[in-house]
């Protein structure tokens, strides 16, 4: 189970969070009604809020997403440094012209490759100027850990959404292309419900 504490705590944290979203949301349709116990939506808004203290609260979970990482590469688990290695020469090297993508999210496909570029340079640069240090770089940690969050939500949003087009048809699933669509260009602008938090 340790092996997927990175994981769980980014499920943990995108859950609590799309969760008092939704709720949050659903208070501001109902309105003023939605601010009292005769509504269905009160009780969910009050419930939902515990799951972002309990069982790690958010903060220290994020903090912790980055530093489980970075250990799991450093006892030789999870290639991280060869990944980032490759974007930083790609970075300083003459900039490749992709061919455009006429497959189904061939764009996000796209996306979600350049978000784990992101990641890579951002954490990769954060661990080599501040080495054990960035423990104490709580601010860092919690972005970084936001762009984890996206990248991890943003591609199991596309293989579930491609998988589902291989299984039934791309006709058939048009609601949810459009709901991955949705998701990875609000990642790419920063805005998921991840951050959109209340
Ligand atoms: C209904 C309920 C049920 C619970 N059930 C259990 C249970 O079954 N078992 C159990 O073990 N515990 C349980 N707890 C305890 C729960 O896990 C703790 O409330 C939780 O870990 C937060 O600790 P704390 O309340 O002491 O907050 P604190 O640690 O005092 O934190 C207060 C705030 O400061 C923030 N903070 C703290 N340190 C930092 C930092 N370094 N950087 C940035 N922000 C920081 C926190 O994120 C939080 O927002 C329960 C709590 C509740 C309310």
């Amino acid at each position: 189970m340790e092996q997927y504490a990175a994981e769980a705590a980014i499920l943990k944290v995108a859950g609590s969070e799309c969760l008092d979203y939704v709720c949050d949301e659903g208070v501001q349709i109902y309105g003023g009604m939605g601010y009292s116990a005769e509504s269905p939506v009160e009780r969910a808004y009050r419930d939902s809020r515990i799951n972002r203290i309990f069982e790690g609260t958010n903060e220290i979970n994020r903090m912790l997403i980055v530093d489980m990482l970075l250990k799991r590469a450093m006892k030789g688990q999870l290639d991280l440094m060869g990944p980032a290695m490759k974007v930083a020469s790609e970075l300083m090297g003459i900039p490749d012209m992709p061919e455009p993508d006429d497959s189904l999210l061939g764009d996000e496909k796209r996306m979600v490759a350049n978000f784990k570029k992101a990641v890579l340079m951002v954490a990769g640069g954060a661990a080599q100027k501040l080495g054990l240090e960035l423990a104490k770089h709580q601010e860092t940690l919690m972005h970084t850990a936001d762009m984890v969050i996206d990248t991890y939500l943003a591609e199991s949003t596309l293989l579930r959404t491609l998988k589902l087009a291989e299984l039934n048809g791309a006709d058939s699933v048009k609601e949810q292309v459009a709901m991955c669509q949705l998701f990875i260009h609000d990642a790419a602008d920063g805005s998921t419900s991840t951050r959109r938090r209340p």
